[in-house]
């Protein structure tokens, strides 16, 4: 595990966030950063997005 502080610094969540920036930032972060798992359950949301389901 490591933590990407500039990531973490530049990549802010917002305070109450709508699903889709959950799902942006975990992307963002993902990239940047291995200090914590993407959860199941944006996972999922991410998946759904690719096949299309959810545009
Ligand atoms: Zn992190």
């Amino acid at each position: 595990m490591s933590i990407n502080k500039e990531g973490h610094l530049k990549n802010k969540m917002p305070k109450n966030p709508a699903l889709e920036e959950r799902i942006n930032w975990h992307i963002t972060h993902t990239k940047n950063c291995s200090c914590r798992e993407m959860p199941e359950s944006i996972r999922r949301e991410i998946e759904k997005r690719k096949k299309g389901e959810l545009k």
